[in-house]
């Protein structure tokens, strides 16, 4: 723990006129009141407050924000009262520590409507004096970095408030190396297989590009020192959360990543900033549409400095920053770096000054200034756009609960957020009371309702439209899982006709001694892997009924009893059931989602298609699930001597289902202009489409073609196939295998 002597020491070294006595009775008072109390981790609770100061004084900030630091967490944890504080240090540093005390009990992250009443609340409390969140955002840092002897949960709840609110608010304060910090302590908090699998590429990364990486520092230097610039060269990798977050920003992998390393340039004066950019262009190629002037036009928060990337020798992307010692100040300490707080000059000269001084804190007092019009907290949310959080959305739920969320993310990452459930079960969403499509992006202020249905399980293509990690790992875990389960079902049904046969009765507890045998620890993933062919239904009643003797029964025909199908069924509620008896009712419009289904169904068509109204046979494909093969086709002779792989199977569908099924025919067609043309019009005529076209030979006279169609069913494939045979031009028309 560091010694009162060391604290003072410390200040003195950048305010050689310090208050001492105050440090030091701040210093003795704070020890004695937190006495024998302890931290989670076992360590006095007085070595955190002291490390709170020691984070301020590494911003330099002056003895009363240092004695504020030591003090900040008496009131609330100790029998220190305000009076007291008032008495012995002021009414100042009293009303200071008092500020800390009620941002203390804020929730940020929480389940509550009060959350955008809190957010609110914060940034009134950092209005009364800019130290206050300065000391606020130090607390923060060190309860991050000690923050893993806390109960799993409690930690990620205190990452995701610091991810949420302190980082960026550090991080709007022109604070960067704070917010890096706290950003990389939360990541790992939050995320930490992502964390891991970050780190461990940057690394990989980092061994792999030493030398060149070296040669660029060196070759800088040298070219620099030849121009006369002094020049503080240092090297600089990008840190886990800024490379994550540009990776969820752009949906890039890892492996798409180029430009994480960087050079930072601390040059004397502003003009040589120019200079060094000029001979940065001169000795490599710079990447265009990548360089920026922040010297010229300052960001928001005041930070300033040049920006390019440029090409390095081995071909990966540097990006360097040349700044003057003056802005590095700025850049790394943000608001702190403004040297007011040494003055004792307090109130609202301070506040003009300050105001002056730092577009960083002009623009808080903007946002506080509309904070105090604004009659609701959600209204206030609404006025700023929120630019506090720049890379940030925040949204609310109907009932008032603010959920932030990165910007670009959509209602879908919304739901997710709310609650995994909701996500799961999203199919729609209405934004500020308007029905809107779950693609559109989220702006500050919308407030989201999600649209849920029982049924429903969220298409796998919503993968690629959710921005946020946790969006997109419960898609992927919820589409395994309906995978899985379709694939379990198959399998159950699979068995218990086979147990049948066998005149043996199926049970799902009955399998469990045999789990080890079939190679699976769950009856789940047993009955999974039937469903998928991985497992003969033969194999499993051999397992369970060592006396069971293959009689290879016959393979089922078409004809079977009615007890002897089955019918699947998706998420989203159709398959097979078969209208009437073998034609297709055809109603237009009634079909089947098999294009669909190929992704979240263990079902697919064979290579020449099937459509309603044909007879249709599966074959179970190992890791395929079942192929779809109408009764006629000659590809099924392939099959005959394993009839375990056979499975009936019958249309299902439903009247409001609006897909096509596919079929594949040859047509032979007179080798002249506009014969394809004709075919074409023809196809469209009829309503069908023609999904992809082959030519399979092509004579001086006729040529021969392959077409996939898609037809609502077998009536109306044929309507289709007899128009076509009507035309002069049209000397041939088959369905393959038909
Ligand atoms: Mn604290």
């Amino acid at each position: 723990m560091m010694r009162q002597y060391e604290l003072v020491e410390r200040v003195a070294a950048y305010k050689p006129d310090l208050d001492e006595a105050l440090l030091n009775r701040a210093y003795v008072y704070a020890m004695q009141k937190h006495g024998a109390q302890k931290r989670a981790s076992g360590d006095p609770y007085f070595s955190h407050p002291l490390e709170v100061a020691a984070i301020l004084t590494d911003l330099h900030l002056d003895e009363a924000t240092i004695a504020v630091a030591l003090l900040h967490d008496t009131i609330e944890d100790t029998d220190a009262t305000r009076k007291e504080i008032d008495h012995l240090f002021g009414a100042k540093i009293g009303q200071l520590v008092e500020g800390l005390t009620k941002l203390k009990r804020l929730e940020l992250v929480s389940k509550k409507a009060e959350q955008a009443e809190n957010l609110r609340k914060l940034l009134l409390a950092i209005a009364d004096d800019i130290r206050v969140l300065l000391v606020k955002l130090a607390d923060r840092l060190h309860n991050m970095r000690t923050i893993g002897v806390m109960r799993p949960e409690k930690r990620a709840r205190i990452a995701q408030e610091t991810l949420d609110i302190y980082a960026p608010l550090a991080g709007r304060m022109g604070m960067q190396d704070m917010r890096e910090e706290l950003e990389n302590l939360s990541f790992k908090h939050t995320n930490l297989e992502a964390y891991e699998t970050v780190t461990a590429r940057l690394e990989e990364l980092k061994e792999r590009h030493a030398g060149t990486i070296d040669e660029i520092e060196r070759v800088l230097s040298d070219r620099l020192a030849e121009s006369g610039i002094h020049a503080d060269v240092s090297g600089r990798q990008k840190k886990p959360y800024s490379v994550f977050s540009k990776m969820q920003r752009k949906a890039l992998s890892l492996e798409q990543l180029s430009d994480i390393f960087g050079f930072r340039v601390i040059v004397e004066t502003e003009e040589e900033c120019y200079r060094t950019l000029g001979i940065v262009h001169c000795t490599w190629p710079m990447v265009p549409g990548r360089f920026k002037d922040y010297i010229s036009i300052p960001k928001q928060n005041g930070y300033r400095s040049l920006h390019t990337t440029i090409v390095g020798p081995s071909r990966q992307r540097v990006e360097l920053q040349i700044r003057t010692r003056a802005m590095h100040e700025i850049a790394e300490y943000g608001i702190a770096a403004h040297e007011l707080y040494k003055d004792g000059i307090d109130g609202d000269e301070q506040d003009r000054r300050l105001a002056n001084e730092s577009s960083a804190y002009a623009w808080l007092r903007r946002t506080i200034d509309l904070l105090n019009q604004g009659d609701t907290p959600e209204e206030f949310l609404e006025n700023t756009k929120l630019e506090l959080f720049q890379d940030q959305v925040f949204c609310f739920t109907p009932k008032g609960r603010l959920i932030a969320l990165p910007r670009g993310a959509t209602p879908i990452d919304f739901a997710y957020a709310v609650h995994t459930d909701v996500g799961d079960t999203c199919v729609g969403c209405k934004i500020d009371g308007r029905i809107m499509p779950l693609v559109t992006e989220l702006q500050n202020g919308d407030e989201v309702e999600i649209i849920r249905s029982k049924a429903a399980t969220p298409p796998q293509a919503w993968e690629t439209i959710a921005v946020t990690g946790k969006a997109r790992s419960a898609i992927r875990r919820a589409t395994r899982m309906a995978i899985r389960r379709q694939y379990s079902g198959l399998g159950q049904q699979i068995l218990e006709r086979s147990f049948q046969r066998a005149g043996k009765t199926f049970s799902r507890d009955g399998l469990k001694p045999f789990l080890a045998k079939l190679g699976h620890r769950e009856v789940e993933d047993a009955l999974a892997a039937v469903g998928r062919g991985e497992i003969a239904s033969a194999d499993v009643l051999r397992a369970v009924h060592p006396d069971y003797q293959d009689t290879r029964a016959a393979r089922p025909g078409v004809k079977s009893d009615e007890s002897g199908w089955f019918s699947l069924r998706s998420a989203t509620g159709m398959i097979f059931r078969i209208p009437g008896e073998e034609q297709g009712e055809g109603a237009p419009g009634a079909s089947l989602p098999i294009r669909g289904v190929a992704d979240d169904m263990p079902v697919h068509f064979g290579p020449d298609g099937a459509v309603p109204g044909d007879r249709i046979i599966g074959i179970l494909e190992a890791g395929k699930g079942i192929t779809i093969y109408p009764i006629q086709s000659p590809a099924l002779a392939a099959f005959e001597d394993e009839p375990e792989r056979w499975v009936d199977i019958r249309w299902d569908l439903d009247a409001e289902m609006t897909m096509r099924f596919p079929a594949r025919v040859r047509i032979s067609a007179l080798n002249e202009p506009g014969a394809l043309a004709e075919i074409a019009e023809t196809t469209a005529l009829n309503d069908a489409n023609i999904s992809r076209l082959m030519t399979v030979s092509s004579a001086p006279d006729i040529a021969v073609m392959l077409i996939d169609l898609e037809v609502w069913n077998l009536q109306h494939l044929n309507r289709t196939l007899n128009q076509l045979r009507g035309k002069a031009c049209v000397t041939d028309v088959v369905r393959v295998n038909g």
